[in-house]
C-alpha cells in the first residue's frame, strides 16, 4: 500500500494539529449553540471522528452518502443522494463535514438541498480544498488545508476503496490510477 504513495503531503502530526485548531475555532464560533455534525460518507469519517472530539459543544451527528467518482478520479458532475438524513433538520445548526472540495459541484448541490429543509444555519468544514479546481461559486466556511491539483488518498480518502486507513494524506503515484 505505502509503495503506491509518491509523497506524503500532510503528515499525521500536521493533521492532528490543524484538526485541533479547527475544533477550537468552531467551538468559539458556535458558543451557546448545539450543532448537528453532518458527515459525508465515506471520506470524511476519520476527519470527523477526530474533529468532533475537539468541538466542545453539545453535538449530535448524522451521515449522508452522495454519489462520487466511483472507480474514476474525474468528477461526473452528477450528484445523487444514496443515503439521506435520519431526521428533520428544522431548527438545527448543520455543520457539513467534507473530506475534500474539488470542483465544488457536490457541495453546491448539498448546501442547496439542505437549505431547502429550513435549518437554522448550514456551514461547511472541509479537511482539504483544491481551490484551483473550483467550477462553481461555493466556499467552505472552515478549511484544513488548501492543496494543489493532485489526486490524494489517506486519512479517509480512497482510491477504489483502498488507502483510507493511511494515517496521513499522500499523493498517489500516477501509474497506480492511470489506465493504459
Ligand atoms: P467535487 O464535487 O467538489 O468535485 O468533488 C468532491 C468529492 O470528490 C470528494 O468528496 C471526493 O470524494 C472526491 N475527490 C476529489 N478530489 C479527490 C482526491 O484528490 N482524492 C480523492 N480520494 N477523492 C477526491
Amino acid at each position: 500500500m505505502e509503495e503506491d504513495i509518491a509523497k506524503v503531503l500532510i503528515s499525521r502530526e500536521e493533521l492532528s494539529r490543524r484538526v485541533a485548531e479547527l475544533g477550537a475555532e468552531i467551538t468559539h464560533d458556535y458558543e451557546g449553540k448545539s450543532v448537528l455534525a453532518l458527515g459525508i460518507l465515506k471520506g470524511s469519517v476519520l476527519f470527523m471522528a477526530d474533529l468532533i472530539r475537539e468541538i466542545k459543544l453539545p453535538l449530535a451527528y448524522d451521515f449522508m452518502a452522495l454519489s462520487s467518482y466511483g472507480a474514476s478520479t474525474q468528477s461526473s458532475g452528477v450528484v445523487r443522494i444514496l443515503k439521506d438524513l435520519d431526521r428533520s433538520v428544522e431548527d438545527v445548526h448543520i455543520l457539513i463535514i467534507e473530506d475534500i472540495v474539488d470542483t465544488g459541484l457536490t457541495l453546491k448541490y448539498l448546501k442547496e438541498n439542505l437549505t431547502a429543509r429550513n435549518p437554522l444555519s448550514v456551514k461547511v468544514v472541509t479537511l482539504l480544498d483544491k481551490a484551483t479546481r473550483r467550477q462553481v461559486d461555493v466556499f467552505p466556511d472552515y478549511n484544513g488545508f488548501t492543496i494543489p491539483d493532485e489526486f490524494v488518498v489517506g486519512y479517509g480518502l480512497d482510491f477504489n476503496e483502498g488507502y483510507r486507513n493511511l494515517p496521513y494524506v499522500g499523493v498517489l503515484k500516477q501509474e497506480t490510477y492511470e489506465v493504459n
